[in-house]
């Protein structure tokens, strides 16, 4: 082994040249035996909250259930091992997966071309406006605005503004959709597309997208939609049928992938005919006799990744599509059904600001009446920790005031949503009550309530 360091750098001691504050002051735990570190590390993951382990109903990010057959089927060694400049010839079954994947999702979302490159939504994002602005830099129409309902996902704005975009804001109506007027008071010539969430971040389904669509074309605008959500559709509604132009799949909500803590996503892109010859390369494609890697793609955006995008994720959502085959919709019924049945066991408990709207896979609920006792959402969702529940996503949509958003997925039990929905009523009684103590929740997890500010600047990470 080559020496990396230089001799007298070697030969310093740790306080020598590290700062002081990351010196340790005593020994690190190694174990006396086999058994003692098995526990110890053990002990370790457990004190995390997992889908494993915890009703997770985290809105947006459908944390449902990931079926242990696609961390099999992925931990094939010829899966793992291959190598990613590994010429064609060789990693066929890698090939043939991708393409598997990619006609799958063509025909999920009745697409005409889809491409695995994004490693996450918001690369999808940003990969689908790359392609719609260079489809307006072809046509020279000096479109440089894009429409974003004010319900959005920040990564929408964010990515729009990545690719130079001006971003202009859709407000919503009093059913929680789009309100279609501002709409239209806002499509003009200089709008490059609208990016569309559906069902949106309050889990209320947008019917009008197909006359959305049908005004975005007549100007010669285009339709972003950000399938975040797409769990509560697949199998059912196809984006491309109602004039969809682009949307990103989030593989790690929809296809289940674990994705807590960052990663590892996949957020492939669907288009429709007009961006056909913008995706990114390499395609991958099918002579009848061979899968190969199609860098042929007219007025493609280029790579998006280094190689082919992640992977193994892929084997799990085809690991998953072929296992559930037909019966993919009831992903989607059961999505609906389970966070249609949350929604009427919580009627009542917290102010719901769309009262008379349906809801798909989740729905918001205010905690602003509590206001008056000096609690807030927060608060609810500390409570909530300490019952043993993870909380549900809190201040976002940012459009509710004190909102938690709540997706229970379709792998949850009724059994678990009832207990859910119990424990979230003693919060609130609680709250009424003896606001103080639930203040000082939560008591029975690792890490007691912190301190939100310091806890993001300072962060501690060791045990
Ligand atoms: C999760 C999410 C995104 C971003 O996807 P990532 O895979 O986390 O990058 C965008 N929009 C919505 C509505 C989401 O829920």
């Amino acid at each position: 082994m080559e020496n990396l360091f230089p001799e007298d750098v070697r030969k310093l001691k740790p306080e020598e040249v590290l700062p002081k504050e990351l010196l340790r002051e005593d020994l690190p735990f190694l174990g006396e035996s086999e058994l003692e570190v098995v526990r110890y590390f053990t002990r370790l993951s457990q004190k995390n909250f997992s889908v494993d382990s915890h009703f997770y109903p985290l809105g947006s990010c459908s944390m449902k259930y990931n079926p242990r057959i696609n961390e099999e089927v992925s931990n094939y060694r010829g899966f793992l091992n291959s190598h990613p400049l590994c010429d064609e010839g060789f990693v066929q079954g890698c090939l043939k997966v991708m393409f598997l994947l990619q006609e799958l999702l063509k025909e999920l979302g009745g697409f005409k071309g889809v491409s695995l490159q994004p490693m996450a939504g918001a690369q999808g994002e940003l990969t689908g406006l790359l392609m719609i602005k260079k489809f307006h830099r072809l046509k020279r129409s000096g479109k440089d605005v894009v429409l974003i309902p004010d319900t959005a996902h920040g990564t929408n704005p964010a990515s729009a503004s990545m690719v130079g975009f001006k971003v202009l804001v859709v407000k919503s109506n009093k059913e929680g959709e789009m309100d279609f007027d501002d709409f239209m008071r806002k499509l003009d010539d200089r709008v490059a597309c609208l990016m569309i969430t559906n069902p949106n971040t309050l889990g209320i389904f947008e019917r009008r997208i197909g006359e959305v669509a049908e005004e975005l074309h007549k100007k010669g605008a285009l339709l972003y939609m950000d399938g975040a959500n797409f769990n509560a559709l697949v199998g059912r509604f196809r984006p491309g049928d109602w004039g969809v132009d682009v949307m990103h799949f989030n593989l790690h909500k929809t296809f289940s992938t674990p994705h807590g803590g960052g990663g590892p996503g996949a957020g492939p892109v669907g288009v429709s005919q007009k961006l056909l010859d913008f995706l990114p390369v390499p395609l991958v494609a099918f002579d009848g006799k061979r899968y190969y890697l199609n860098y042929k793609v007219k007025h493609s955006v280029g790579r998006l990744s280094t190689f082919y995008g992640n992977f193994l994720v892929f084997v799990k959502a085809l690991a998953y599509l072929l296992r559930l085959g037909d019966s993919i919709k009831d992903v989607s019924t059961f999505s609906v059904l389970k966070a249609r049945y949350l929604r009427e066991l919580l009627k009542g408990v917290l102010k719901d600001p769309f009262p008379n709207s349906p809801t798909m896979h989740e729905f918001v609920l205010s905690a602003a009446p509590l206001l008056k006792y000096g609690v807030r959402a927060l608060d609810l969702a500390k409570g909530l920790l300490d019952k043993g529940f993870h909380a549900p996503t809190i201040y976002f949509p940012l459009i509710v005031r004190e909102s938690l958003m709540i997706e229970p997925t379709e792998t949850e039990t009724f059994k678990t949503l009832r207990e859910f929905a119990k424990a979230l009523k003693e919060l609130v009684e609680l709250a009424k009550r003896e606001p103080k103590k639930l203040k000082e929740l939560p008591k029975n997890t690792p890490v007691g309530r912190v301190d939100e500010v310091k806890a993001n600047r300072q962060l501690v990470v060791r045990d």
